[in-house]
C-alpha cells in the first residue's frame, strides 16, 4: 500500500466512525424527547358513547347483549338538546379532541370509533376493543338526558360483579381524577340531580360491567337542561372537557 492509500484509508476510517456517533447521538435525543413526553407507552381507550347511525338502524341496536349482569340493548341512540344537537356528535367531537390531546402527549389512542355516521359497535363489543388493546385507562364519554330543570356533570363508575373485580379500586381513583380535572378546569357543576356530589356507583352499564381496565363513563352535563346545553355544544366547551379529560388521564397515571 503507498503512504497516500494509507492515509486515504485512516481518513475515510475516522469520517465513518464519525459519521456513526453523529448518527447514534441524534437518534438518542429522539428518543429522549419521545420518552420525556408525559404518555409516552401509554395506551388510552376512549369510547364516544352511542353512534350518528343509530337512529337509522333500529333493528341493529335495539338487538339483546349480556352486560355482565342482565341483557341489554346493543346501544341505543343517545339523548339530544331541545334544539336536535345529538349526543354521539357531542361525544364524537370531545373523544377527537381528547384523542388529539393525548397523541400530542405521546400516547396510543384505541377509540371504539372513528366516525358519527356509523351504526353501533354494541355496548359489550365497545368494552371487548378496549379490553383487548390492554389500555391503561379508558374513558365512556357521553351527556345525559335528564330533567330540565337539572344541571351538571356525573362521574359514573363501576360496582363489582366478577370480571372487573380487579379494576373497581384503580377505577375509583381514576373517578376522583375526573371530578376534580372537572371541577378546576371546566365551568361545569356537579350533578344537581344525579349521583352525590358528582359521583354515582351503576351496575346495569356493560361499558363498567365488563371491563378489565381502569375505567369510568362521564356524564358530560345534561342535553336537556338550556345552560348545559349552550356549554356543550359549543366547541369550545367540548375542547375544555377534552383538556381536563387527559390531565385527569395524566393524573391517574402519575399515581
Ligand atoms: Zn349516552
Amino acid at each position: 500500500m503507498t503512504r497516500r492509500n494509507y492515509v486515504r484509508r485512516i481518513l475515510l476510517a475516522a469520517v465513518a466512525v464519525l459519521a456513526v456517533v453523529a448518527w447514534a447521538a441524534s437518534s438518542g435525543r429522539a428518543a429522549a424527547n419521545e420518552s420525556a413526553k408525559p404518555l409516552a407507552g401509554i395506551i388510552v381507550g376512549i369510547d364516544p358513547g352511542h353512534d350518528g347511525g343509530n337512529f337509522d338502524d333500529p333493528s341493529y341496536i335495539n338487538r339483546l347483549i349480556w352486560n355482565g349482569r342482565e341483557w341489554e340493548t346493543c346501544d341505543t341512540t343517545g339523548t339530544e338538546t331541545d334544539g336536535g344537537y345529538t349526543e354521539a356528535q357531542f361525544n364524537f367531537n370531545v373523544a377527537t379532541f381528547l384523542r388529539a390531546d393525548l397523541q400530542r402527549d405521546g400516547a396510543r389512542v384505541v377509540m371504539t370509533r372513528t366516525s358519527n355516521t356509523g351504526v353501533g359497535p354494541c355496548v359489550n363489543t365497545r368494552a371487548q376493543i378496549i379490553n383487548r388493546a390492554h389500555a391503561n385507562v379508558a374513558i365512556d364519554i357521553h351527556a345525559d338526558g335528564g330533567p330540565a330543570s337539572g344541571r351538571g356533570f356525573t362521574v359514573l363508575e363501576p360496582v363489582a360483579d366478577g370480571p372487573n373485580d380487579r379494576v373497581i379500586g384503580s377505577s375509583r381513583r381514576f373517578g376522583g381524577d375526573v371530578r376534580a380535572a372537572f371541577l378546576r378546569m371546566t365551568t361545569m357543576p356537579v350533578s344537581t340531580y344525579d349521583g352525590a356530589d358528582g359521583i354515582a356507583y351503576r351496575d346495569d352499564l356493560a361499558g363498567l360491567n365488563l371491563t378489565t381496565v381502569p375505567k369510568v363513563l362521564v356524564e358530560c352535563g345534561n342535553m336537556r337542561n338550556a345552560t348545559d346545553a349552550a356549554l356543550l355544544t359549543s366547541v369550545t366547551f367540548q375542547k375544555e372537557i377534552a383538556r381536563a379529560l387527559a390531565a385527569a388521564i395524566v393524573a391517574f397515571l402519575r399515581r
